[in-house]
Protein backbone atom coordinates (compact mmCIF):
# COMPACT_ATOMS: atom_id res chain seq x y z
CA UNK A 1 0.00 0.00 0.00
CA UNK A 2 1.21 2.78 -1.15
CA UNK A 3 1.43 6.20 1.34
CA UNK A 4 -0.76 8.53 -0.94
CA UNK A 5 -3.66 5.51 -1.64
CA UNK A 6 -4.30 5.22 2.23
CA UNK A 7 -7.45 6.60 3.75
CA UNK A 8 -6.87 9.46 5.89
CA UNK A 9 -7.42 8.96 9.54
CA UNK A 10 -10.79 11.49 9.79
CA UNK A 11 -11.53 9.41 6.64
CA UNK A 12 -11.90 6.17 7.83
CA UNK A 13 -15.58 6.23 9.18
CA UNK A 14 -18.75 5.94 6.78
CA UNK A 15 -19.13 9.42 5.82
CA UNK A 16 -22.96 9.39 7.24
CA UNK A 17 -21.50 8.49 10.53
CA UNK A 18 -20.37 12.29 11.09
CA UNK A 19 -24.03 13.31 11.88
CA UNK A 20 -25.45 10.11 13.74
CA UNK A 21 -25.32 11.01 17.58
CA UNK A 22 -24.28 8.79 20.52
CA UNK A 23 -26.84 8.53 22.79
CA UNK A 24 -25.41 9.67 25.99
CA UNK A 25 -28.38 10.28 28.63
CA UNK A 26 -26.14 8.80 31.76
CA UNK A 27 -27.54 10.29 35.31
CA UNK A 28 -24.62 9.57 37.43
CA UNK A 29 -26.89 11.12 40.49
CA UNK A 30 -28.53 9.48 43.94
CA UNK A 31 -31.72 8.93 42.38
CA UNK A 32 -32.41 8.45 38.96
CA UNK A 33 -35.91 9.23 37.40
CA UNK A 34 -34.75 10.16 33.81
CA UNK A 35 -34.77 6.15 32.68
CA UNK A 36 -38.51 4.61 33.30
CA UNK A 37 -36.73 1.65 34.42
CA UNK A 38 -38.50 0.38 37.84
CA UNK A 39 -37.63 2.31 41.00
CA UNK A 40 -38.53 -0.36 43.39
CA UNK A 41 -35.40 -2.44 42.16
CA UNK A 42 -34.80 -5.68 40.61
CA UNK A 43 -37.26 -8.30 41.19
CA UNK A 44 -36.65 -11.15 43.98
CA UNK A 45 -36.16 -14.36 42.66
CA UNK A 46 -34.40 -13.14 40.02
CA UNK A 47 -31.66 -11.60 42.09
CA UNK A 48 -31.29 -14.52 43.99
CA UNK A 49 -30.49 -16.10 41.05
CA UNK A 50 -28.07 -13.40 40.11
CA UNK A 51 -26.31 -14.60 43.21
CA UNK A 52 -25.79 -17.82 42.74
CA UNK A 53 -22.64 -19.01 41.25
CA UNK A 54 -23.00 -19.67 37.93
CA UNK A 55 -20.43 -21.67 35.62
CA UNK A 56 -19.78 -19.21 33.33
CA UNK A 57 -16.90 -21.12 31.18
CA UNK A 58 -19.89 -22.02 28.10
CA UNK A 59 -21.53 -20.36 25.49
CA UNK A 60 -25.15 -19.51 26.84
CA UNK A 61 -27.66 -20.88 24.60
CA UNK A 62 -27.69 -19.86 20.74
CA UNK A 63 -30.76 -17.93 20.63
CA UNK A 64 -31.90 -18.15 24.69
CA UNK A 65 -34.63 -20.77 23.82
CA UNK A 66 -35.20 -21.45 27.78
CA UNK A 67 -36.65 -17.91 27.19
CA UNK A 68 -38.44 -18.65 24.10
CA UNK A 69 -40.22 -20.94 25.99
CA UNK A 70 -41.04 -19.14 28.80
CA UNK A 71 -42.49 -16.14 26.32
CA UNK A 72 -44.25 -18.76 24.48
CA UNK A 73 -45.60 -20.54 27.58
CA UNK A 74 -46.91 -16.88 28.93
CA UNK A 75 -48.43 -15.92 25.31
CA UNK A 76 -49.64 -19.73 24.44
CA UNK A 77 -47.67 -19.29 21.15
CA UNK A 78 -44.81 -21.57 20.13
CA UNK A 79 -41.22 -21.15 20.50
CA UNK A 80 -40.74 -20.91 16.95
CA UNK A 81 -42.91 -17.31 17.37
CA UNK A 82 -40.00 -15.68 19.85
CA UNK A 83 -36.85 -14.14 19.28
CA UNK A 84 -34.65 -13.14 21.86
CA UNK A 85 -32.15 -9.71 22.71
CA UNK A 86 -29.31 -8.15 24.08
CA UNK A 87 -32.25 -5.33 25.37
CA UNK A 88 -35.14 -4.45 23.36
CA UNK A 89 -32.73 -2.10 21.37
CA UNK A 90 -30.87 -5.06 19.96
CA UNK A 91 -33.95 -6.59 18.94
CA UNK A 92 -35.35 -3.13 17.14
CA UNK A 93 -31.74 -2.85 15.41
CA UNK A 94 -32.15 -6.39 14.27
CA UNK A 95 -35.56 -6.00 12.70
CA UNK A 96 -35.14 -2.52 10.84
CA UNK A 97 -32.02 -4.07 9.32
CA UNK A 98 -33.54 -7.30 8.74
CA UNK A 99 -36.71 -5.38 6.79
CA UNK A 100 -35.73 -2.68 5.48
CA UNK A 101 -32.63 -1.83 2.68
CA UNK A 102 -30.07 0.66 2.65
CA UNK A 103 -32.38 3.73 1.06
CA UNK A 104 -35.74 2.26 2.01
CA UNK A 105 -37.49 4.17 4.32
CA UNK A 106 -38.77 3.53 7.87
CA UNK A 107 -41.48 5.67 9.50
CA UNK A 108 -42.18 6.60 12.64
CA UNK A 109 -44.25 8.83 14.42
CA UNK A 110 -42.50 11.83 15.72
CA UNK A 111 -42.08 12.52 18.72
CA UNK A 112 -41.22 8.79 19.91
CA UNK A 113 -38.61 6.43 21.30
CA UNK A 114 -34.97 8.82 20.55
CA UNK A 115 -33.35 5.07 18.79
CA UNK A 116 -35.63 3.95 15.99
CA UNK A 117 -34.23 7.14 13.84
CA UNK A 118 -30.72 6.06 15.14
CA UNK A 119 -31.24 2.60 14.62
CA UNK A 120 -32.40 3.35 11.22
CA UNK A 121 -29.19 5.74 9.79
CA UNK A 122 -27.14 3.18 11.33
CA UNK A 123 -28.08 0.79 9.11
CA UNK A 124 -28.73 3.13 6.15
CA UNK A 125 -32.22 3.20 5.94
CA UNK A 126 -34.11 6.60 5.88
CA UNK A 127 -36.23 7.49 9.22
CA UNK A 128 -39.52 9.60 8.17
CA UNK A 129 -40.79 11.34 11.48
CA UNK A 130 -44.96 11.83 11.32
CA UNK A 131 -46.51 14.13 13.80
CA UNK A 132 -48.72 12.54 16.25
CA UNK A 133 -51.92 13.75 15.81
CA UNK A 134 -53.82 16.42 18.06
CA UNK A 135 -54.55 13.96 21.09
CA UNK A 136 -50.65 12.32 21.25
CA UNK A 137 -52.13 9.39 18.90
CA UNK A 138 -50.52 7.98 15.92
CA UNK A 139 -51.78 9.14 12.96
CA UNK A 140 -52.71 6.31 11.21
CA UNK A 141 -53.49 7.85 7.72
CA UNK A 142 -49.89 10.28 7.47
CA UNK A 143 -48.13 7.08 8.31
CA UNK A 144 -49.37 4.47 5.85
CA UNK A 145 -49.40 7.74 3.50
CA UNK A 146 -45.35 7.27 3.50
CA UNK A 147 -45.84 4.08 2.01
CA UNK A 148 -42.64 3.32 4.19
CA UNK A 149 -40.77 -0.12 3.81
CA UNK A 150 -41.31 -0.29 7.98
CA UNK A 151 -44.11 1.33 10.12
CA UNK A 152 -42.60 1.81 13.75
CA UNK A 153 -45.59 2.20 16.27
CA UNK A 154 -44.66 2.48 20.04
CA UNK A 155 -48.02 2.31 22.42
CA UNK A 156 -47.81 3.32 24.97
CA UNK A 157 -45.35 6.18 23.36
CA UNK A 158 -42.39 7.05 24.70
CA UNK A 159 -41.68 10.02 25.60
CA UNK A 160 -45.47 11.30 25.84
CA UNK A 161 -46.90 7.60 27.83
CA UNK A 162 -50.00 8.45 25.81
CA UNK A 163 -51.68 5.14 24.37
CA UNK A 164 -52.62 4.38 20.89
CA UNK A 165 -56.23 2.99 20.27
CA UNK A 166 -56.18 -0.72 19.15
CA UNK A 167 -58.23 0.82 16.14
CA UNK A 168 -56.02 3.19 15.00
CA UNK A 169 -53.29 0.25 15.48
CA UNK A 170 -55.32 -2.63 13.23
CA UNK A 171 -56.19 0.35 10.51
CA UNK A 172 -52.09 1.00 10.31
CA UNK A 173 -51.81 -2.82 10.30
CA UNK A 174 -54.61 -3.44 7.61
CA UNK A 175 -53.45 -0.52 5.17
CA UNK A 176 -49.65 -1.31 6.06
CA UNK A 177 -47.73 -2.34 2.89
CA UNK A 178 -44.87 -3.78 4.62
CA UNK A 179 -43.59 -4.48 7.78
CA UNK A 180 -45.18 -3.02 11.26
CA UNK A 181 -43.30 -2.78 14.50
CA UNK A 182 -45.61 -2.28 17.39
CA UNK A 183 -42.78 -1.68 20.50
CA UNK A 184 -44.72 -2.01 23.99
CA UNK A 185 -41.89 -1.47 26.06
CA UNK A 186 -44.19 -0.15 28.69
CA UNK A 187 -47.41 -2.29 28.18
CA UNK A 188 -47.16 -4.30 31.39
CA UNK A 189 -48.40 -0.56 32.80
CA UNK A 190 -51.61 -0.20 30.86
CA UNK A 191 -53.68 -3.19 32.24
CA UNK A 192 -54.60 -4.33 28.78
CA UNK A 193 -52.73 -7.71 26.27
CA UNK A 194 -51.45 -5.68 23.72
CA UNK A 195 -50.65 -7.55 20.59
CA UNK A 196 -48.05 -9.99 21.73
CA UNK A 197 -49.87 -12.66 21.41
CA UNK A 198 -51.37 -11.58 18.25
CA UNK A 199 -48.60 -10.82 16.42
CA UNK A 200 -47.85 -14.29 14.51
CA UNK A 201 -51.64 -14.16 12.80
CA UNK A 202 -50.99 -10.50 12.00
CA UNK A 203 -48.36 -11.86 9.44
CA UNK A 204 -47.05 -8.47 9.15
CA UNK A 205 -46.59 -7.39 12.78
CA UNK A 206 -43.71 -7.64 15.17
CA UNK A 207 -44.32 -6.68 18.67
CA UNK A 208 -40.97 -5.69 20.86
CA UNK A 209 -41.30 -6.47 24.48
CA UNK A 210 -38.43 -5.83 27.16
CA UNK A 211 -37.57 -6.98 30.73
CA UNK A 212 -35.73 -3.20 31.47
CA UNK A 213 -39.18 -1.41 32.62
CA UNK A 214 -42.09 -3.48 34.84
CA UNK A 215 -40.05 -6.05 35.25
CA UNK A 216 -37.12 -4.14 36.80
CA UNK A 217 -33.84 -5.84 34.79
CA UNK A 218 -32.20 -2.79 32.74
CA UNK A 219 -28.57 -3.92 33.74
CA UNK A 220 -29.03 -7.35 32.47
CA UNK A 221 -30.48 -6.47 28.86
CA UNK A 222 -33.24 -8.29 27.90
CA UNK A 223 -35.83 -7.90 25.35
CA UNK A 224 -38.11 -10.49 23.14
CA UNK A 225 -40.34 -10.18 20.54
CA UNK A 226 -42.69 -12.55 19.01
CA UNK A 227 -43.70 -12.42 15.52
CA UNK A 228 -44.66 -15.04 12.70
CA UNK A 229 -42.16 -18.19 12.46
CA UNK A 230 -40.90 -17.00 8.94
CA UNK A 231 -40.28 -13.40 10.26
CA UNK A 232 -38.43 -14.39 13.35
CA UNK A 233 -36.38 -16.81 11.33
CA UNK A 234 -35.25 -13.66 9.53
CA UNK A 235 -34.97 -11.68 12.74
CA UNK A 236 -32.43 -14.23 14.21
CA UNK A 237 -30.24 -14.03 10.59
CA UNK A 238 -30.02 -10.28 11.33
CA UNK A 239 -29.82 -10.64 15.25
CA UNK A 240 -26.56 -13.50 15.26
CA UNK A 241 -25.81 -16.26 18.50
CA UNK A 242 -25.18 -15.37 21.20
CA UNK A 243 -26.71 -12.30 21.90
CA UNK A 244 -27.99 -13.13 25.42
CA UNK A 245 -25.64 -13.86 28.26
CA UNK A 246 -26.41 -16.93 30.38
CA UNK A 247 -27.01 -14.80 33.27
CA UNK A 248 -29.38 -12.92 31.64
CA UNK A 249 -31.38 -15.57 30.32
CA UNK A 250 -31.73 -17.47 33.29
CA UNK A 251 -32.56 -14.19 35.38
CA UNK A 252 -34.80 -13.39 32.43
CA UNK A 253 -36.97 -16.78 32.90
CA UNK A 254 -37.47 -15.97 36.62
CA UNK A 255 -38.86 -12.65 36.51
CA UNK A 256 -41.58 -13.91 34.41
CA UNK A 257 -42.60 -17.17 35.98
CA UNK A 258 -41.77 -16.89 39.58
CA UNK A 259 -41.48 -13.02 40.11
CA UNK A 260 -44.35 -12.45 38.14
CA UNK A 261 -46.78 -11.37 40.98
CA UNK A 262 -43.86 -9.30 42.32
CA UNK A 263 -43.65 -7.45 39.01
CA UNK A 264 -48.03 -6.74 39.12
CA UNK A 265 -47.51 -5.45 42.12
CA UNK A 266 -44.58 -3.27 41.62
CA UNK A 267 -46.77 -2.23 38.37
CA UNK A 268 -49.51 -1.44 40.26
CA UNK A 269 -47.32 0.72 42.73
CA UNK A 270 -45.68 2.67 39.35
CA UNK A 271 -49.27 3.45 38.58
CA UNK A 272 -50.92 5.00 41.65
CA UNK A 273 -47.35 7.02 42.00
CA UNK A 274 -47.39 8.43 39.02
CA UNK A 275 -51.43 9.37 39.58
CA UNK A 276 -50.24 10.95 42.29
CA UNK A 277 -47.51 12.50 41.29
CA UNK A 278 -49.43 13.83 37.92
CA UNK A 279 -51.68 15.54 40.67
CA UNK A 280 -49.22 17.19 43.01
CA UNK A 281 -47.59 18.93 39.43
CA UNK A 282 -51.02 19.69 38.57
CA UNK A 283 -50.87 21.36 41.88
CA UNK A 284 -47.67 23.06 41.08
CA UNK A 285 -49.31 24.83 38.06
CA UNK A 286 -47.75 22.13 35.76
CA UNK A 287 -50.05 20.32 33.00
CA UNK A 288 -48.13 16.58 32.72
CA UNK A 289 -49.67 14.67 29.59
CA UNK A 290 -52.36 11.85 30.45
CA UNK A 291 -50.36 8.92 30.82
CA UNK A 292 -50.59 4.70 30.26
CA UNK A 293 -47.09 4.27 31.28
CA UNK A 294 -44.65 4.36 34.36
CA UNK A 295 -43.69 7.90 33.94
CA UNK A 296 -45.17 11.14 33.13
CA UNK A 297 -44.35 14.31 30.19
CA UNK A 298 -44.69 17.42 31.29
CA UNK A 299 -44.81 20.33 28.49
CA UNK A 300 -42.87 23.53 30.05
CA UNK A 301 -40.32 26.04 28.43
CA UNK A 302 -38.41 25.97 31.95
CA UNK A 303 -37.82 21.92 31.55
CA UNK A 304 -33.90 22.22 31.29
CA UNK A 305 -33.56 24.77 33.74
CA UNK A 306 -35.45 22.64 36.27
CA UNK A 307 -33.54 19.93 35.19
CA UNK A 308 -30.41 21.39 35.66
CA UNK A 309 -31.75 22.91 39.40
CA UNK A 310 -32.69 18.85 40.26
CA UNK A 311 -29.53 17.62 39.07
CA UNK A 312 -28.13 20.24 41.71
CA UNK A 313 -29.85 18.36 44.50
CA UNK A 314 -28.86 14.96 43.11
CA UNK A 315 -32.38 13.81 40.92
CA UNK A 316 -32.26 13.38 37.42
CA UNK A 317 -34.97 13.81 35.38
CA UNK A 318 -34.81 13.90 31.55
CA UNK A 319 -35.07 17.48 29.49
CA UNK A 320 -36.43 17.09 25.58
CA UNK A 321 -36.11 20.33 23.59
CA UNK A 322 -38.63 21.20 21.15
CA UNK A 323 -40.97 18.05 20.70
CA UNK A 324 -42.83 18.74 17.47
CA UNK A 325 -46.61 19.55 18.55
CA UNK A 326 -45.37 19.74 22.25
CA UNK A 327 -42.23 22.18 23.00
CA UNK A 328 -39.85 21.93 25.63
CA UNK A 329 -40.83 18.99 28.07
CA UNK A 330 -39.71 17.05 30.68
CA UNK A 331 -39.82 13.18 31.28
CA UNK A 332 -39.73 11.91 34.94
CA UNK A 333 -40.68 8.13 36.42
CA UNK A 334 -42.60 6.71 38.91
CA UNK A 335 -41.04 5.86 42.09
CA UNK A 336 -41.78 5.23 45.32
CA UNK A 337 -43.47 8.07 47.23
CA UNK A 338 -40.92 9.30 49.50
CA UNK A 339 -38.70 9.73 46.35
CA UNK A 340 -41.03 10.98 44.66
CA UNK A 341 -41.73 13.64 47.57
CA UNK A 342 -38.16 14.63 47.19
CA UNK A 343 -37.82 15.27 43.21
CA UNK A 344 -41.59 17.26 44.20
CA UNK A 345 -39.72 19.60 46.63
CA UNK A 346 -36.58 20.50 44.56
CA UNK A 347 -39.42 21.26 41.45
CA UNK A 348 -41.18 23.39 43.66
CA UNK A 349 -37.80 25.29 44.75
CA UNK A 350 -36.72 25.53 41.75
CA UNK A 351 -40.25 26.60 39.91
CA UNK A 352 -40.18 29.51 42.87
CA UNK A 353 -36.29 30.64 41.85
CA UNK A 354 -37.47 30.01 38.04
CA UNK A 355 -40.03 33.08 38.27
N1 LIG B 1 -38.43 0.93 23.40
C1 LIG B 1 -38.80 1.98 24.14
C2 LIG B 1 -40.07 2.65 23.81
C3 LIG B 1 -38.01 2.43 25.20
O1 LIG B 1 -38.38 3.48 25.92
C4 LIG B 1 -36.79 1.75 25.48
C5 LIG B 1 -35.86 2.16 26.59
N2 LIG B 1 -35.78 3.47 26.88
C6 LIG B 1 -36.45 0.67 24.68
C7 LIG B 1 -37.29 0.28 23.66
C8 LIG B 1 -35.17 -0.08 24.86
O2 LIG B 1 -35.18 -0.81 26.03
P1 LIG B 1 -34.13 -1.94 26.35
O3 LIG B 1 -33.09 -1.93 25.26
O4 LIG B 1 -33.58 -1.59 27.69
O5 LIG B 1 -34.90 -3.22 26.34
Amino acid sequence: MTQSNRIAPDQLPRADFASIPRYSAAADTEIDLSDNTNQWGAPPAASALLRQALDVSRYPDMYGESLKRTVAKMTGLGPECVVTGNGSDDVLDCVIRAFAAPGDCIAHPDPTFVMVPVFSRINGITPVPVPLTADFSMDADALLATNARIIYLCSPNNPTATPTSVDTIQRIISGARGLVIIDEAYAEFTGLDGFLAEAPVLERVVVCRTLSKAYGLAGLRVGYATAAPRIIEIIEKSRGPFKLNIMAERAAVEALTTDAEWVAARVRDAVASRDRLATELRALGLTPLPSVANFLLVPTPKAFALATALREKGIAIRPFRELPGIGDAFRITAAPWPVMERALSALADALRNAS
